[in-house]
């Protein structure tokens, strides 16, 4: 038997190990899984190139719970390694790597439960780590290393007979619950799922049915608990896959959703970097929220985080699936991570990808595009609001919908507009309505004039609007109930007024009396428009919206509108005149009023019910 000393200097390194990554000690199994795999990976390697001549048999790794013994031991059938494998991999190469990697991070506790201590981290659940090895070199000889968490050590030969790696993990007193088989299947689950190498957990109970009809017979079998898949469809190619297995990929990553995903984008570059995924389109609906943050990050089919927030672009973390890549640093503070050349170059290349990927199903699926934009508009908008070079890529795909649920690309609607507008402004006008219902009239109005009317009902669509006024420069958008008909889009134009000048100062007195809040507006309009309208002028109401987001209290700045008064409608220019009552008068004024607020849904409340209780009257 052989006794050493690890190192002197960092003599301090257990309690540090234990210290330090105090929230992730979950970590450890990941850590010698992962080298569970590689080892075995290594000895696939060199068996392919005809280097190793022994019998390849069988290499799942197995994890095994000894509850009784209070262990938990971590077995492959990989490389094993010999004794000078050991004094040089264990106690030099992982003893100094861990020693380093605590000395660099021990300020930084919030990235220290994401990334790997390696072997090491074993002693953070670990009174005591046992190896039992045996290199898979002809005539090796087994060694047996032992290690109480602290410096010294000692490595015995052993009689083991095959080759492979046993990592003993005799658990401490204040880590039991790394002895619950459920923790532990839970644990695998979320850090191994796809590692490349088939991961064993004892056995599980299936039932398996033989025969068919009456002949039908049920029975339990006990079967291989195989907790991960080897092969996940992001690392085969994408022509060897069906759509049906980009589905059943989604099911795998995300049991518990219920939808399946619009579409995705199978990432495979390699060049300048190392990078494989599928990116997955989900159903986004307005549960923004609910649908961020699924994107797993791997590397080489580790599973890292589910923080992929320094690595893709904000609007990309709407996307699901996975990012596998050897080449994103993990072992680096967050605020390296986001000045990482290499990091910005995968999020540019991600963007694009998304972007190609957009354009080319436009491109050859226009219907399908159109049929998922409700779920793909919000992306896409959000991508142009936060992404200058998203806006460009993705501009002549971008689509506006019209009050009759047809499709344009902007760029082209604008100039079909513009070429229909006769009044010549500097900035096309375009029409929107986001409340279909309750803006019902005007919208009509609008139509039966000959104007198109746009759907902006999205929650981001305010946004969208200004950005793309900002961006493009030559439109406006104007909503339809932010003036009459006749102006909104054409202005200046004089009609005759049926009144004289004194009526019409008469009528402003009468509503002016009424209109509480609301700023009359006489107007010659057609006879057959609405005697009274209430419009919202477009700029104040962006003013009031703006202040309202900025939590400016409501009751500072009331409500602005315009009463629009139809001079030339019958009701206003010959029944007002003719009653000789004033009190009547003023009955009908708010009456009309009250309509009118009816009809733009403003009417609420008292004044509400008010309105009911006299129409019942008139009943
Ligand atoms: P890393 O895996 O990052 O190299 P570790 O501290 O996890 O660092 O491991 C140090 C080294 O010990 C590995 O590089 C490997 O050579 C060796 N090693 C660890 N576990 C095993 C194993 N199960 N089989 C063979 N070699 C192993």
């Amino acid at each position: 038997m052989q006794r050493g000393s690890i190192s002197v200097q960092t003599e301090n390194i257990f309690p540090i190990i234990k210290k330090f990554l105090y929230s992730d000690h979950e970590i450890f199994l990941r850590e010698l899984v992962s080298n569970a795999v590689d080892a075995t990976v290594k000895l696939q390697t060199l068996a392919r190139r005809g280097e190793f001549s022994g019998e390849l048999g069988e290499t799942t790794i197995d994890i095994l719970l000894d509850k009784e013994a209070k262990t938990l031991t971590i077995r492959d059938r990989g490389i094993g390694m010999s004794e000078d494998e050991v004094q040089k991999y264990l106690n030099q190469v992982a003893f100094s790597s861990a020693a380093e990697f605590l000395e660099k991070y021990k300020d930084d506790a919030n990235i220290i439960g994401h990334f790997g201590l390696g072997f090491y981290s074993a002693f953070m659940v670990a009174r005591k780590v046992e190896v039992i090895t045996h290199s898979y070199r002809p005539d090796s000889q087994g060694v047996t290393w032992s290690c109480e968490g602290n410096p010294e050590y000692t490595i015995t030969e052993n009689d083991k007979a095959d080759r492979g790696t046993d990592i003993i993990l005799h658990i401490a007193e204040d880590s039991l619950e790394f002895l619950e088989q459920e923790r532990i299947e839970g644990l695998l689950e979320k850090y191994c799922k796809f590692l490349p190498v088939a991961i064993r957990f004892g056995k599980k109970s299936e039932s398996v049915t033989e025969g068919e009809g009456e002949e039908a017979k049920t029975t339990t079998v006990e079967v291989d608990n195989i907790i991960n898949n080897p092969a996940p469809a992001w690392k085969k190619a994408p022509t060897d896959l069906t759509d049906e297995d980009y589905r059943a990929f989604y099911r795998e990553l995300y049991p518990y959703s219920f939808e399946a995903p619009l579409f995705w984008i199978h990432l495979n570059i390699d060049y300048p970097f190392n990078l494989t995924g599928i990116l997955y389109f989900p159903h986004l609906g307005n549960g923004l929220e609910l649908q961020r943050n699924k994107i797993q990050l791997y590397s080489n089919q580790v599973y890292v985080t589910d923080n992929v927030k320094d690595i893709v672009p904000e609007f990309l973390t709407l996307l699901h699936g996975v990012i596998d890549s050897p080449d994103i640093p993990l072992n680096v503070s967050r605020s390296y991570l986001q000045s990482d050349g290499n990091v910005k170059k995968i999020t540019s290349h991600i963007t694009k990808k998304v972007a190609d990927k957009l354009a080319e199903l436009f491109k050859n699926d226009r219907e399908g595009f159109q049929e998922k934009w409700n779920d793909l508009g919000v992306f896409v908008k959000y991508g142009m609001l936060s992404d200058e070079k998203f806006h460009d890529r993705a501009l002549p795909f971008a689509l506006v919908k019209n009050t009759r649920n047809e499709y344009e690309p902007i760029e082209a609607y604008i100039e079909k507009v513009k070429a229909a507008q006769t009044d010549k402004h500097n900035k096309v006008v375009l029409l929107y309505a986001n409340q279909e219902e309750q803006q019902y009239s005007q919208i009509q109005a609008c139509v039966n004039t000959g104007y198109d009317v746009l759907l902006m009902d999205q929650v981001i669509d305010n946004h969208y609007m200004q950005h793309l006024e900002y961006k493009l420069g030559n439109i406006t958008f104007v909503r339809v109930d932010s003036d009459t008909v006749d102006n909104l889009v054409q202005k200046d134009e004089k009609k005759e007024s049926v009144l004289s000048e004194e009526q019409e100062k008469q009528v402003n007195e009468w509503f002016s009396a009424v209109t509480t809040g609301g700023h009359v507006q006489l107007k010659p309009l057609s006879p057959n428009d609405m005697p009274v309208t209430i419009t919202r002028p477009e700029f104040m109401r962006r003013m009031k919206e703006m202040q309202a987001m900025q939590g400016v209290r409501m009751d500072q700045f009331p409500e602005t509108f315009n009463v629009v008064v139809n001079t030339n409608h019958p009701l206003i220019a010959q029944r007002l005149f003719q009653e000789t009552d004033a009190e009547q008068r003023q009955t009908t004024i708010q009456y009309l009023y009250q309509l009118a607020m009816l009809e733009s849904g403003m009417l609420k409340g008292a004044d509400l019910n008010a309105f009911v209780q006299r129409s019942l009257g008139n009943i």
